[in-house]
């Protein structure tokens, strides 16, 4: 077991388990390829990298579980030297997180969360359901909290307990080449009568069992899990759970050339022209994922040319 927990193949996946009783949900991610890959243009220091990851972790954790066709963001913001760590997953796990710092203010290793992001006590966390834009009735649910908890894990848990109520455990890790979780809630009993839900001694049992197992894991181990699976069966290799087929996660930031190119000319042309002028060329990084595009003077000529006036290479036969 201890070979495959030291696995460091690239796994980007969810896994997801019931407790047969089905009272208790069992959830864990291994995060590699996708998160170096959403890192790559993104200079933050390790302990921001540390907090970014955690949440990007949280994110897929949730996003596993919603019934719509749509995203998760969350959202911690305050008045620190870090002004917002901010990460969106899809219902298809397509995960994307960006951080922004106040340049102005240092950033001390080993700095807690509260330290980096709350020093006022002013800060929020935010969770938005947001809807693909396609669905039609579909709106949008956003909930705002004080940024209350010593960790992301912590801040999570409490806006789960008093805001969903639902019963909420979560693990987090990450740093620079890997984030790992491990998602543990109670499931809502069956509704008596009046239609509260009920929650049976034997479900309760079940849920301090598996929080007694699951307690037992360390950051080192969370990150090094290349298999999610291989962490589950570490933890809870007594019990007999039901599991669900595994889920790929990826890197997905919507910026493109395109969109970029569709910015630009909304800019204007006297207004890139005096850029180019200035600059040589225009670079434009993206404001979330920090994915950097470069056009230069042919790159901005062609912004503007109207599609009808483009001759036609030789040779090339039109397609209208
Ligand atoms: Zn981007």
């Amino acid at each position: 077991m201890t070979d495959i927990l030291k696995s460091t193949l690239p796994t980007d996946t969810l896994k997801k388990f019931l407790t047969t009783d089905k009272s208790t949900r069992i959830q864990a991610l291994h995060l590699s390829h996708a998160w170096q890959t959403g890192l790559a243009h993104q200079d933050l220091p390790p302990v921001v990298i540390r907090l970014l990851g955690e949440l990007a972790a949280a994110s897929v954790l949730l996003a596993g579980n919603i019934k719509f066709d749509g995203s998760v963001v969350l959202q911690l913001q305050g008045n620190g030297p870090v002004r917002l760590i901010m990460v969106e997953c899809t219902a298809a796990l397509g995960l994307r997180a960006t951080a922004h710092l106040r340049d102005e203010m240092p950033i001390p290793e080993n700095s807690t969360l509260q330290q980096l992001m709350n020093p006022d006590g002013l800060g929020r966390f935010t969770v938005l359901l947001d809807p693909a834009a396609e669905q039609a009735g579909a709106s949008t649910y956003q909930g705002i909290v004080p940024l209350e908890g010593e960790t992301v894990a912590a801040v999570l848990e409490h806006y789960m307990k008093h805001s969903e109520q639902l019963d909420t455990r979560l693990w987090l890790a990450a740093d620079a080449d890997a984030c790992g979780g491990l998602l543990l809630q109670r499931m809502p009993g069956e509704p008596d009568a009046t239609g509260t839900p009920q929650d049976s001694d034997s479900a309760q049992a079940t849920w301090e069992h598996c929080q007694a197992l699951a307690a037992t894991i360390k950051a080192p181990e969370l990150l090094a899990s290349g298999n999610p699976d291989a962490l589950i069966h570490k933890l809870f290799w007594e019990d007999d759970l039901l599991a669900f087929p595994e889920q790929d996660i990826r890197w997905h930031c919507p910026c493109t050339r395109e969109r970029v190119a569709n910015m630009l000319r909304s800019l204007g042309r006297p207004e890139v022209e005096s850029i180019l002028e200035e600059q040589g060329h225009v670079h434009i990084a993206c404001n979330f994922c920090g994915k950097p595009y470069d056009f230069d003077a042919v790159d901005c000529a062609t912004l503007f040319i109207d599609p009808d006036d483009m001759m036609p290479a030789p040779g090339s036969r039109s397609v209208h």
